[in-house]
């Protein structure tokens, strides 16, 4: 009995029934807004604590509310300003014990965690993400689409595995918590309010029904009630909850139509038109407003006819319209306005508490049992003749007061043993109404499709958050939710025109993925719930009854029509919500309920719905069948049902009720009707006959008796040993069906066929499929009592009985020509049966899966070696990770990447391939060659024996059960067996073809070693002897066939030889004795005596010692011929041997057309400067070499990029030249490039924009000790740089580094002077200096920008061999490649001659020697970017030797550094602390006082104040100083080496034994770091000796000349020009990164960085668009960027101008070599290998080339510039990767 409860409620039920008619029907703006003026009022008692909610609301506003209370007068038009609009925004935050529960917005970040989460869908919102919670865990970050409903899981118990500390609750300093007035004491108004509003929205609904399929078919017409009587009756009952208010109806009719998802816009507007006449775009605004509200308002008229006549117009589209009286619509207005109320106190952002209560109130009401509505709808009228139990049920009406309960949920007792009848016998409804709760919320859900289309769609998003957020609420919430699943699935599917809207799929994506939940509907025995009705329904809606199978199958019953859609979404959803109760991480052991005796039942019923279905028929004649997708219902339907019934086998496997249910199965199976053509020969043609892949229940059957364990069911399967054939048929077509289909046999039944024979054998399901099949028909094979029924009926289902009869010939079969292919599968099938035990054998399904496993990767990896991505990905496993490398582990090692874009490779190990066999179950038959060969060539690798020699031995995998391996292989001992040999050998000899051969031999072979496991070595069946297979393999050996098929025969032969004397009379009969004896004499081991034996061995070493001597002999012979012909080659010239081809037209270089090798011009970002204030980079710079600076495994953050956010700007980018080393003639590079400006190499495809002539160097010529180690000729600074007597020192160094044939005249030359002088014009920077007033100042500028490339190039090459830490101390010379070497040569031979030959008329024209240009530049304010530049192109300037310049160089460096140093130490206090050394570095005193002595004078030179006294800074100033001077000196030695070294071949050169040695004289020394060794190799003072001359020599030595020059007069003449600034000696990096790869995203999880990329040069975070804007203010030329949330690399190049980006995935790996694929739980760590190599790509100017590679590939530069992006340059062809592994390889196992 509805009471009304306080006087509250009862004032707001009065207003809310008064409400229509006092508003005149009519729902407008200030509707709405009395609507919510009376519920605030109502729920906060009258206005209290209402200025706490909304702190905007008015004095006046409130008084007034407070005066009129709920008696107010409706408002005319809503006021400007409204209370309930101005919410307070405070920081998002919810209360501390409570759940969050934020429903993601589109594109708002949604966090997860692997570690903390219980799964995948367990995620957080960015607010209480809590980066601390989560180091070391696997997280990621993705954009929530807004779509489905997420919400945030924070303060979840079950959704995380580890107290979480929510990151909102934490308070931040800037914001103190405010303090929210406490509003507990509106608790019982609040409940007043909201039961208020839910009763009016279920009364409402309860009376909405016109728009029910059915309500609306029937009413109006006769014999049933009219929509204008029903509308009358339809008040809110005055004698119930409402009191004593009125309800009057209105006299205004509108007609209503319905939002229709089938129906398209232009049916839509039709219609629209028909109704009302409007016009097409009235007409289709209302279209487009129906689409977003769910109905539109077409008319309105006091005269019910004319707006019933306007319907039928509107309807004759197929539309819904619906005629209601004003009233009812503003009813459903208000049910509409007090959902968004709802939504609004659910989620209200001013008053967490208040919000919190709110939410608790509601979920309580919902859930609160036995509510009843206030009036009860007498539906019998809408119907002519009674309602059934059914149409209550999916109408959700109720029958007295409650829900009917028609779901078919329990077995009738009468059919427990009955299955084969019509569900509807078997099953009946649940006839006590009491199973059903009757809460609000069950109301609210049997009501959802009463509701309109904008209301349904926040529906979803308004109940689960609230209702799961709590474990109490939760676990009530699925209570009622499955009491209610059948209504709900039968609503959805039957009466639901909007299905996708229904609620089902929002809830159970909660409920049915809670734990919790499903062990309680699991235990309550409410599986039944789902799997009836289910079972049902699909048998209803969606079968065709078939006589012959005796099945009600399922079929595709299309999508033509809505309810069609929704039927079969609906089967959909439901076949998914089952599968989550076979989960084992959610059902745990609760699974066990599938087994109950009803649940079984029910679950063969929904089974049997795909049992047999998609029947198919052979199709013959030229007719193609049109192709049909129907091979989706397999992957739609059949496949989830059939991978859960393996779930749930694997899950129960040791369950003892699984015998018992095994019985009832077969029972069912067995009432199939089945035809015999003799007993126990079963009659049916594959071919001829209806057919289907589809045997669930044959499946489920295998299931159970292969993981309870085949011993279990021994007494069953005897019982039925007759019977079991009945069963084993099925399987067996399928088996034949599929092998038909396979060889082409079903080619016109179309692709349906192929793709269908595809899943049943494919890797991934064919565990549940061919595998349960094939088991099956061993088991009839194993308890059959009749081998020969047995063989009888195989044989007639493969239809191959009438040729073994004799009854056809073997070209006369139905299979004509494919015979011999279908012979191929059968032989493999049979096999197969007898050699894979394994699916009879007793053993755990963990053994089970990892033995499956096992196998499955042994065969992936036979041929080659794989990714471990690419095996987990092809062989699925529900074994755990860990599980599954142990297996991997035990078969394959390792091999790491080495690339920057390979992956780490599993390759298998040797001794596995003796496991293998080509002829396994796990491989599909086709695949036996390519295996074959696989092992055979591994085996005699590993054996180290000739592939000839390698026979393949069958592999029996046992079942280590008696009785299965001794009777499995019975029916192939039959005399019949061996008939079939015989026939099968006959028939290839005769027609010499050996398609099945092989296969068939290794099946005789394996025949033999079963024969031997059982009896012994000695036995030989008896008809193997009685029918000579003996003879025709013998025959075979004789034969022309292959050399595989002919060693297995003769193998076979002597196996059966030794076996049985009786074999070799046979083969004396047939082949005559003579044959015989030759043939025992090549088969003597078989037969000689012992002392037969010792003859023939000895005599046979004899004949291999004489073998061995001839093969010496003739090995000796022909090398002495080799020899001769060398000499005759040494007459021709030796430089020949050094000659290079060109990669265009593969000709060798000459003298006479000029050669080059093809460049690129970049700029390199690696000139590093010190900073001359405090910054990290100082410590940086002097900082010992080490790998593990840009490679740091401790790493946990980012580190700090090149001068990121110093003020420093000097300049750190210079132009370089890089090659690939490839050499080309002029005229090839001419015409290859069709005089465009970028050309990729033809050979290596790296793209170069420049092509450096390169000459043949002299062979005996050496450059002159004179100019490598002479006397200084001047000894004033000044002196040297405007000297320009270069001329005799340039013409040595040309006569020394280029062929003399070049210049032995000048005709000769003529060639290679055009070259030049276009090589001259691509110099980069050549007017840096200035453009020359004159022809030959600009020469001069053009001639110091080539030297100064020449610096920077072996500069930028120096700077990279650093990356390699500590060793590259002493062997950067050795890390320098050939081809690096070839091009600096090149460049100098280029620029020696560009002075040698400058008078030509191609170059500058004149002999000038730029005396005037040298003063002026040196003189000028220009300065050089290092001390090693000035060296170059001082050297090619002046004839002061190499060693004279380095001095000067060094000299000028101490000075420079030295005063550098200090000054910033004097200017900057605490400088120096970056010089604090180690304690343990060792260096003499004797030198340590010296360099303290000269500190000491320097610094009184400088007026310097504070002098560093501190010995370790002076240790750390040292060090430093000298760290300059060794990089300096490490640019000299470089460049001396390219001038002394002999050349050896392409790209081969040889150094003098000082630079040769120079590894070794630096290891030496007691730190690598010394710069001694380099001085000695360049004959220079030593660092110490250049200390000693400045502090005690002479002042008028070199060297106290050059220092004080520079010290008094060039560092203050340069200060300005940035003098000081030192080029950093340390090793030069791209920023570090964390180790782990969670650690990059955590680091960058803040919503400022998370979708950001991080700059590797200067370390700053920005979004992938300002790339390029921050490359303009980086580095400006090559741009790295990191992004952690795709953990990608992105290079960017330029070409040219454009800008070309490429990605690298993951510079983090997982231990398997991988990039880390997304959300899995593997570790991923920064790789090593690929850091440091993209750092040294980085750094040598390899990135250009390499990306350059990776985009063209063959393309053309223009192909690339000129596209305009919407062509990827990176066309991933991994997608056909291996297309036929993927069905033909299989050992699918899945979870
Ligand atoms: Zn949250
Ligand atoms: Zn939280
Ligand atoms: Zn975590
Ligand atoms: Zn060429
Ligand atoms: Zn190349
Ligand atoms: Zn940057």
């Amino acid at each position: 009995m509805v009471v009304s409860g306080s006087d509250l409620q009862t004032q707001l039920r009065k207003f809310l029934v008064e409400l229509p008619a006092r508003a005149d029907f009519e729902f407008t703006k200030a509707t709405k807004h009395d609507l919510y003026r009376a519920l605030y009022v109502a729920i906060t008692n009258q206005g209290q604590h209402l200025t706490s909610l909304f702190p905007d609301i008015s004095i006046d506003e409130l008084d007034q509310l407070q005066s009129q209370q709920l008696q107010f007068p409706l408002s005319l038009e809503p006021p400007f300003k409204v209370f309930y609009n101005t919410l307070k925004q405070t920081k998002y935050t919810h209360l501390p014990d409570k759940a969050c529960a934020k429903v993601f917005a589109e594109n708002e970040a949604v966090y997860c965690c692997q570690d903390c989460g219980f799964d995948d869908t367990c995620v957080l919102c960015g607010y209480c993400f809590n980066p601390d919670d989560h180091v070391n865990h696997n997280i990621y970050i993705y954009k929530s689409t807004g779509e489905n409903g997420g919400i945030c899981d924070c303060g979840d118990e079950e959704a995380f595995v580890e107290k979480l500390h929510c990151k909102c609750q934490i308070p931040t300093e800037d914001e103190p918590e405010t303090i929210q007035e406490d509003v507990s004491e509106l608790a019982p108004y609040l409940r007043d309010t909201i039961a208020v509003c839910l009763d009016y929205i279920l009364d409402v609904l309860n009376m909405s029904v016109l728009a029910l399929p059915m309500v609306h078919d029937k009413i109006d017409s006769s014999g049933t009630i009219t929509t204008k009587t029903y509308s009358d009756n339809a008040v809110l009952s005055p004698s119930k909850r409402y009191g004593d208010t009125e309800d009057v109806n209105s006299d205004e009719w509108l007609l209503i139509l319905w939002n229709d998802e089938y129906h398209n816009l232009q049916e839509a507007i039709d219609s629209i038109n028909a109704g009302t006449g409007v016009g097409d775009s009235k007409a289709s605004e209302i279209a487009y407003k129906i689409d977003k509200e769910g109905f539109a308002i077409l008319k309105r008229d006091p005269h019910f006819e004319n707006v019933f006549g306007a319907k039928i117009l509107v309807e004759q589209g197929g539309l819904i319209a619906t005629v209601e009286s004003s009233r009812d619509h503003f009813r459903e207005e208000i049910v509409k306005y007090m959902f968004k109320w709802f939504e609004e106190i659910l989620n209200f952002k001013g008053n967490v508490e208040f919000r919190e209560l709110c939410k608790h109130v509601f979920c309580e009401l919902l859930l609160a049992p036995s509510h009843e509505v206030s009036t009860s709808v007498d539906v019998e009228p809408f119907k002519s003749g009674s309602l059934s139990d059914h149409d209550y049920f999916i109408n959700g009406f109720q029958y007295q007061g409650k829900f009917k309960d028609a779901g078919l949920t329990r077995i009738n007792p009468d059919f427990v043993d009955a299955l084969e009848h019509p569900i509807s016998a078997i099953l009946d409804a649940n006839d006590d109404p009491s199973t059903i709760s009757h809460s609000r919320l069950q109301y609210l859900l049997a009501y959802q499709i009463r509701l309109r289309k904008s209301i349904r769609m926040k529906l979803g998003s308004l109940l689960v958050p609230c209702l799961v957020s709590e474990p109490d609420t939760k676990m009530e919430f699925s209570k009622q939710f499955i009491e209610m699943y059948p209504m709900l699935l039968n609503m959805m599917a039957l009466t639901d025109r909007e299905e996708h809207l229904n609620l089902l799929a929002d809830i159970s994506s909660q409920i049915f993925t809670c734990p919790n939940s499903v062990q309680y509907i699991l235990r309550e025995d409410l599986l039944r719930n789902i799997i009836g009705p289910l079972a049902a329904l699909i048998e209803r809606t969606s079968t065709v009854y078939n006589e012959k199978t005796g099945y009600h199958s399922f079929y595709d019953i299309g999508i033509n029509s809505q309810k069609k859609r929704a039927i079969k979404l609906a089967i959909k959803y439901a076949i998914g919500h089952l599968t989550h109760f076979a989960s084992s991480g959610l059902a745990a052991g609760e699974i066990k309920a599938f087994m109950n005796d009803d649940t079984f039942r029910l679950y063969i019923l929904l089974l049997r719905n795909f049992q047999s279905y998609l029947l198919m028929k052979r199709k013959y004649g030229d007719h193609v069948e049109r192709d049909s997708d129907d091979f989706m219902l397999h992957l739609n339907f059949f496949f989830p049902v059939v991978l859960e019934v393996k779930q749930v086998v694997e899950l129960q496997y040791s369950n003892p009720k699984l015998v018992e249910n095994a019985e009832v199965l077969m029972k069912y199976l067995f009432a199939r009707p089945i035809e015999f053509s003799q007993p126990g020969v079963v009659k049916f043609q594959v071919s001829k006959e209806q057919i289907s892949f589809a045997n669930p229940l044959h499946s489920l059957l295998s299931f159970m008796i292969e993981y309870h364990g085949i011993n279990q069911f021994i007494p069953t399967l005897q019982s039925y040993s007759q019977k079991l054939v009945e069963i084993a048929d099925i399987s067996l077509r399928s088996v034949v069906l599929g092998s038909q289909i396979k060889v082409g046999f079903w080619i016109r039944n179309g692709l349906s066929a192929t793709h269908q024979s595809k899943l049943y054998f494919s890797s991934k399901t064919c565990d549940v499929t061919y595998y349960r099949d094939f088991h099956i028909v061993q088991i009839a094979a194993l308890f059959g009592n009749d081998p020969q029924k047995t063989l009888t009926n195989i044989l007639d289902r493969w239809e191959l009985l009438p040729w073994f009869l004799n009854q056809v010939s073997y070209s006369q079969t139905i299979y004509e020509e494919r015979f011999v292919t279908i012979s191929e599968r059968f032989i493999v099938f049979i096999y197969n049966l007898i050699t894979d035990r394994t699916f009879l054998t007793v053993e755990t399904p963990t053994e089970r899966a990892r033995r499956m496993l096992r196998t499955a990767m042994a065969y992936r990896l036979c041929r080659e070696g794989k990714s471990y991505t690419f095996l987990r990905y092809k062989i699925e496993s529900n074994l755990p990770t860990e599980e599954i490398d142990k297996v991997l582990y035990s078969i394959a090692d390792y091999q790491p990447p080495s690339s920057l874009t390979d992956s780490g490779l599993y390759r298998l190990k040797e001794a596995i391939y003796e496991e293998l066999d080509p002829l396994s179950v796990y491989l599909d038959p086709s695949k036996f060659q390519v295996i074959s060969e696989s092992i055979i060539k591994n085996v005699a690798r590993i054996r180290k024996i000739k592939e000839d020699d390698v026979i393949i031995q069958p592999r029996i995998t046992r079942a280590n059960y008696d009785l299965v391996d001794n009777n499995i292989g019975q029916f192939v001992k039959t005399q019949m067996f061996a008939k079939l040999i015989y026939k099968f050998l006959q028939v290839a000899i005769d027609t010499s073809d050996e398609t099945y051969l092989p296969q068939l031999l290794h099946l005789i072979h394996a025949i033999l070693l079963d024969d031997e496991l059982i009896h012994g070595k000695e036995y030989l069946n008896p008809y193997f002897v009685d029918i000579p297979i003996s003879d025709l393999l013998l025959t075979i050996v004789e034969s022309k066939m292959s050399k595989y098929v002919i060693q297995k025969a003769d193998y076979l032969v002597d196996l059966l030889v030794v076996k049985d004397k009786r074999v070799l009379e046979s083969l004396v009969d047939c082949f005559g004795e003579d044959y015989i004896q030759s043939y025992k004499k090549r088969k003597s081991a078989l037969f000689e005596t012992e002392v037969e034996r010792k003859k023939r061995l000895a005599t046979e070493r004899a004949n291999r010692i004489m073998r061995k001597f001839s093969r010496q002999r003739e090995q000796f012979l022909s090398k002495n011929k080799d020899l001769d012909a060398d000499l005759d080659n040494d007459d021709k010239s030796e430089v020949e041997g050094h000659l290079r081809t060109c990669v265009l037209c593969g000709e060798q270089e000459s003298v006479d057309s000029p050669f080059g090798i093809l460049a690129s011009s970049t700029k390199a970002a690696t000139f590093w400067k010190i900073p001359t204030s405090k910054h990290d980079q100082v410590a940086n710079a002097y900082k010992k070499w080490d790998k593990s600076i840009a490679y740091d495994e401790s790493a946990t953050t980012y580190g700090v990029g090149y001068h990121f956010n110093a003020e420093n700007d000097v300049p750190f980018e210079f132009p370089v030249v890089s090659t690939c080393g490839h050499g080309i003639h002029y005229e090839c590079y001419k015409r290859g490039s069709t005089g465009l400006t970028h050309y990729p190499c033809p050979l290596c495809h790296d793209l170069h924009d420049m092509f450096i002539p390169s000459y043949i160097p002299s062979a005996t010529n050496r450059i002159s000790d004179r100019f490598l180690h002479g006397e200084p000729q001047f000894t004033r600074y000044n002196m040297i740089t405007h000297c320009i007597d270069a001329t005799s020192k340039i013409n040595n160094v040309v006569s020394s580094l280029i062929n003399e044939e070049y210049l032995n005249t000048e005709q000769q030359f003529d060639a290679h002077r055009m070259v030049l002088s276009t090589v001259l014009t691509r110099i980069p920077d050549r007017t840096k200096y200035g453009t020359g007033n004159t022809k030959s100042e600009s020469y001069f500028y053009l001639l110091l920008a080539y030297s100064e490339l020449i610096a920077n190039t072996i500069r930028m090459n120096e700077i990279a061999t650093r990356i390699n830490g500590e060793e590259a101390y002493s062997n950067f010379l050795s890390q320098f490649s050939g081809s690096t070497k070839t091009l600096l040569i090149s460049l100098v031979q280029g620029r020696a001659l560009a002075y040698a030959k400058r008078d030509s008329p191609a170059l500058l024209g004149t002999e000038a020697l730029f005396q005037f240009e040298a003063e002026r530049f040196w003189d000028s304010d220009s300065i050089l970017d290092s001390v090693f530049n000035d060296l170059v192109a001082l050297f090619f300037q002046t004839g002061e030797s190499l060693a004279t310049l380095t001095t000067m160089g060094m000299t000028k460096l101490l000075a420079v550094s030295l005063y550098s140093i200090l000054f910033s130490c004097a200017n900057n206090p605490g400088y120096e602390q970056y010089f604090v050394s180690e304690t343990d570095v060792n260096i003499p005193d004797k030198h340590l006082n010296l360099f303290k002595g000269f500190l000491f004078q320097v610094t009184e030179m400088m007026e310097i104040e504070v002098k560093p006294v501190d010995s370790q800074v002076v240790v750390g100033l040292y060090l430093g100083i000298e760290h300059l001077m060794g990089v300096f000196l490490r640019q000299v030695v470089i460049l001396a080496d390219l001038l002394t070294s002999q050349v050896q071949g392409e790209n081969m050169y040889e150094s003098q034994p000082q630079f040769a040695n120079l590894q070794a004289a630096i290891e030496d020394q007691s730190r690598v770091d010394c710069t001694d060794a380099l001085t000695a190799s360049l004959s220079v003072p030593s660092f110490n000796q250049l200390i000693n001359t400045l502090l005690t020599g002479d002042d008028s030595s070199f060297e106290n000349k050059i220092f004080e020059v520079t010290f008094l007069s060039k560092i203050p003449k340069y200060f300005e020009k940035g003098i000081l600034n030192l080029n950093s000696p340390g090793m030069v990096h791209l920023i570090t990164l964390p180790h782990d790869y969670n650690a990059s995203l955590l680091n960058a999880s803040d919503s400022n960085t998370h979708d950001k990329s991080i700059c590797l040069f200067c370390s700053t975070w920005i979004s992938n668009s300002r790339q390029p804007s921050h490359m303009a203010t980086c580095a400006s030329h090559t741009g790295i960027f990191y992004t952690p949330s795709t953990n990608t690399l992105r290079l960017n190049v330029h070409i040219g101008h454009s800008r070309i980006p490429l990605d690298l995935e993951g510079p983090y790996l997982t231990v398997h070599g991988e990039v880390k694929p997304r959300r899995t739980k593997l570790k991923a760590t920064l790789n090593e290998f690929r850091y440091l190599c993209l750092n040294k790509l980085w750094l040598n100017q390899g990135l250009y080339g390499f990306v350059t590679r990776n985009l063209f590939g063959a393309r053309t530069v223009d192909d690339l510039l000129g596209n305009d992006g919407n062509t990827s340059p990176f066309e991933d062809d991994s997608e056909d990767m291996d297309e036929d592994d993927e069905t033909e390889i299989r050992g699918g196992i899945f979870p």
